[in-house]
Parts: C-alpha cells; structure tokens; sequence
C-alpha cells in the first residue's frame, strides 16, 4: 500500500487544493502552514482549525511523512537521525550545535548516483531524490530534538542536491518563506552541476553555495568524482563566477585532503591562481576515514598546516572545517544511510546517465 499523502513540503497554493479536496475551506490554508511550519505533527493540536477540518486532514493526509528509525548521539552534541518517509528507504540528517548557533546538515536523495570515491554515500549507489517535505522534515525531526533554534541548514547530506533541482529549491522557498529561515543561513553544496549552478544564480535566492573541488588536476579529479568527466574543473570556475556575478555572494571552494594525492603544493598554488579575482572562500578538509577500498588516507598535520599555509601566502581566504561527529560516522563523506534500515535497492555507484 502507499504511504499515505504528507502535507508538510506544500505551499501555500497546494495546501488550499488539499483542504478543498477535502471538501474544506481552502482560506484555512493559512491557518494550516502555520502549524505544518512549525513542526506540529498532529492534526489534533492545530486549536484554531475546526474540528471538522482536523478531522478531514486526519482522514486523507499525515502532517509529516517522516518517521525516525534510529538516533546515534555523540559526546561532542552531534546527533545523527536515521529516517524514511514511509517506504523505508532510509536517509540521515545531522543536528550540529555550535556556541554561536545551531545548524543541521540534510540530504536531498536516498543514496546518490555521483559515485565520489571518498564518500560512503557514493560507494551504495542512487535510489530515489526526496520530496521537499522529506526534506523539510528533516530539520523539524532535528528541531525536536535541539533545545535552541535551528538557525542554518546545509543542503549536504546524502545525495547531490543539484540534481533533485525542483524539490531542493522549492524547500529552500518554504524554509524561507514559511519557517522564516533567511537564505543567507542556507548553503547548497555541490560537486559541479554546471547547468543547474547557472539556473540556481538566477532563481533570486541569495542562499550560500559551495562547491566541491577537491583538486586542481582534472585526471586526480576525473579519479576521483566521476563528474567531472562531464564537467571539467574549468567549466565548474566558470559557472561559479557566473553565480557570484548574478548574485553578488561569494563562493566556497571546498577542498578534501587525502594524503599524496590532493594535498600537494603545486596543487595549493594552482588553486590560488584558480580563486584569485572572484569573491571565494576555499576551505579545507582534511579527509575522514572512510573504508571505500582506495586506501585514501588523511595527511598528517604538518602537511595539512603546509597546505594551509602556502594559501594564504598567495592570498587566499582559507578556513578549515570544524569537524564534528567523528564517532558515530556524521562526518564528511560518512554519511550511508544503512544503520538499522534495510539497505536501499539502489543503481551502482557513479551513474552518469543521470546527467544526460
Ligand atoms: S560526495 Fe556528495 S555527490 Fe559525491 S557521492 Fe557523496 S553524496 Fe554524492
């Protein structure tokens, strides 16, 4: 049987149609969103809708499809989720605290068809994009969780948003417009789906885009993310200046160090020559240990403070990333969506039909 229809992930427009489908009201669409958007899930606590509309909601919707499977807490206050929408392809989504504010990290696909040869999101293959209202139900599973407000939200988790386009833009419409989230506190990350790079620099939403660079050689970087068979390193700089043009925010160049294959110097000073004249940030990521059977290994500390360095001498904005959640696998790349669900029937890694 299918799941039965959530509400939570539609706009202000389809809310009315669902309520009119129901034979109710649809000025009470309103009145709906404000609960949806605040994360109630029964239909029962919504006091200002008549009982009669609660009661047909009750009958033909769920408020949020999402149930949660299993929750992995780390002594750092990192908590990871495991969740399905109905159908048990499970995902996960991160609750990050911070002194200065509370973010989270979602995913966009159950699994993913990008085939990276460093994440363990790739090494299980694609299954399905998620809705908007998985996605959304993400950060309200987290927000039950985070005694202070979820104020940032990273489109990172499994899968490649860019290539869920619809349901991750519209979600980012609805975190801004209903939950009162400001773009700004939104970043997309992606590993260079040049088409939709342009198409997002033009949907006026000044949200932070980061893209996955990972090295300045396109044969290290066809070794390492598929995609960029498709779209080599030069293509993706042109599309991100194209962003930063059209949108007047600046871009983050994220940049994975694996040992003796990223980390090289010569690799640090073309990066510098590739970010020089645009507004950017390129931060660092030291690898995380991740068994995908290449052996990548993260560099020692002295290699990754050479890296480091030999950027800002060329002038370059460069942070490293704060990393969390090391123990219980909600780092970087670690990401599988496999504990305690049943592993998703997913197509092999690295599908590039998908970009055709
Ligand atoms: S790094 Fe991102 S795009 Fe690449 S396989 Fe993992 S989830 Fe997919």
């Amino acid at each position: 049987m299918p799941p039965t229809p959530a509400l939570l992930g539609l706009d202000r427009a389809e809310l009315a149609e669902a309520l009119s489908s129901a034979d109710r009201p649809a000025l009470r669409a309103r009145q709906l969103a404000r609960w949806l958007y605040a994360g109630e899930t029964d239909f029962e606590k919504m006091s200002d809708l008549p009982a009669d509309v609660r009661e047909a909601l009750g009958e033909r919707y769920v408020a949020s499809g999402l149930v949660e499977t299993r929750r992995v807490e780390s002594e750092d206050g990192v908590v990871k989720v495991l969740a399905h929408g109905g159908d048990e392809e499970s995902f996960e989504c991160v609750l990050l605290p911070y002194a200065d504010r509370v973010s989270c990290c979602l995913s966009t696909q159950v699994g993913c068809p990008m085939g990276c040869a460093f994440c363990a999101t790739g090494l299980g293959g694609f299954d399905r994009n998620l809705s908007a209202g998985e996605i959304l139900g993400q950060y309200f599973l987290l927000q039950s969780i985070s005694p202070r407000r979820i104020s940032h939200v990273v489109y990172m988790g499994m899968g490649e948003p860019l290539l869920n386009y619809p349901e991750v833009v519209k979600s980012i419409r609805l975190f801004k417009q209903e939950v009162g989230l400001s773009p700004r506190h939104i970043t997309v990350s992606t590993v260079g789906i040049v088409p939709r790079i342009r198409e997002l620099a033009q949907e006026n939403l000044p949200i932070h885009l980061a893209i996955s660079l990972h090295s300045t050689k396109d044969e290290i970087r066809n070794s390492l993310m598929p995609v960029n068979q498709k779209w080599p390193i030069s293509e993706v700089l042109s599309a991100a200046k194209e962003y930063v043009n059209a949108t007047g925010r600046k871009v983050t160049f994220e940049y994975l160090l694996i040992e003796g294959v990223t980390d090289t110097i010569d690799q640090a000073e073309d990066l510098a020559t590739m970010v020089r004249g645009f507004p950017s940030l390129v931060n660092l990521i030291p690898f995380n240990y991740v068994s995908t059977g290449q052996g990548f290994k993260r560099p020692a500390p002295s290699r990754i403070t050479q890296f480091r360095r030999t950027l800002e001498s060329l002038g370059v904005n460069v942070t490293q990333r704060r990393e969390r959640g090391h123990r219980i696998a909600a780092a970087c790349g670690q990401l599988a969506g496999v504990h305690g669900g049943r592993f998703a029937r997913r197509r092999s890694p690295s599908d590039l039909s998908v970009l055709s």
